[in-house]
């Protein structure tokens, strides 16, 4: 887990790619910057507000234990691992997607990964 860790939402001065699910984040839009320092490096990542979105409800599934929260990048992985719907889906966006409606689904029903 990261030791430093902080993001913010910025708005793209130019075209960007999400670092999760490869979608494009164009020029204008707003999505998440976020950065910090692992085992003494800096890093940063760009991504979009939707995995921005099911990070956040993964992290709620994984009772916001940050050793249980998905890795950035490493979303898509996270929800293959998590859930056996998603071993079929091809591209990390058809998995963030429906990894995204399956979370909603059993946070709704007050399910927790453990
Ligand atoms: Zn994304």
């Amino acid at each position: 887990m990261s030791d430093v860790y902080r993001d913010r939402e910025r708005k793209a001065a130019k075209d960007h790619r999400c670092c999760e699910c490869d979608t494009l984040i164009a020029k204008g839009s707003t999505y998440i910057y976020a950065s910090g320092v692992w085992d003494g490096s800096g890093w940063s990542v760009k991504f979009c507000k939707r995995c921005n979105e099911v990070r956040g409800k993964a992290c709620k599934f994984a009772r916001y234990d940050p050793d249980e929260c998905p890795q950035i990048p490493g979303l898509a992985q996270w929800l293959v691992d998590s859930f056996d719907d998603l071993h079929d889906l091809k591209t990390n966006a058809e998995i963030i997607e429906a990894g995204g409606k399956i979370l909603i689904e059993l946070l709704a029903k007050g399910q927790r990964a453990y």
